[in-house]
């Protein structure tokens, strides 16, 4: 299934001139919005800092922003307590994050306890400097994914990125569900 439903930025952000706020409309929450190339100025420090540590970091920030999202969407009436995947609720985390502007984002696989993830043009990748390819994994969105899928299941989840480039960015998503 394929979500691009990055419509009309007006149905997501206003602008408050005179509080000098960019408010998200659908949380009512102020957003902070930083370029691309902001952010992989502050990935490039972090490894250079951090050396091999800046994935471990990246990773925690993505995942606590992920559970912090999920929290967020309104779950509860989606919630059930089985534990057992449910696709409804992974195809309303993915229209949610097909909004955020990350890429254009590609769920297949959802019927059993594993399923595949496709992001075309990865924010954090497509616009990467050649040569850091190789220290520059999408830790942070690899985190987020962890996030949201142990939130919204609330089971351990595996995450694996089968594929990383400027082109597409390809995640492996397992669960360990009751009964396994
Ligand atoms: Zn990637």
């Amino acid at each position: 299934m394929n979500f691009a439903v990055l419509t009309d930025i007006d149905d997501f952000y206003e602008i408050d001139s005179e509080e000098g706020k960019i408010v998200n409309k659908r949380q009512g929450v102020r957003a902070l919005i930083l370029s691309s190339r902001v952010w992989r100025q502050i990935e490039d420090r972090l490894y250079t800092d951090f050396g091999s540590g800046a994935s471990v970091i990246l990773f925690d920030m993505g995942r606590s922003s992920g559970a912090a999202i999920a929290n967020e969407t309104v779950w509860s009436d989606l919630k059930h307590s089985s534990g057992r995947p449910d696709p409804f609720r992974i195809q309303h985390l993915i229209r949610n994050a097909a909004t955020s502007g990350w890429g254009k984002m590609t769920v297949s696989g959802l019927e059993g306890d594993r399923f595949k993830v496709n992001v075309l043009k990865c924010v954090f990748c497509s616009g990467r400097s050649e040569g850091k390819d190789e220290v520059s994994q999408c830790y942070f969105l690899k985190g987020v994914i962890t996030g949201v899928a142990e939130t919204v299941y609330g089971v351990p989840t595996k995450v694996t990125e089968t594929h990383c480039s400027k082109e597409y960015c390809e995640f492996d998503i397992s669960m360990k569900t009751l009964g396994n």
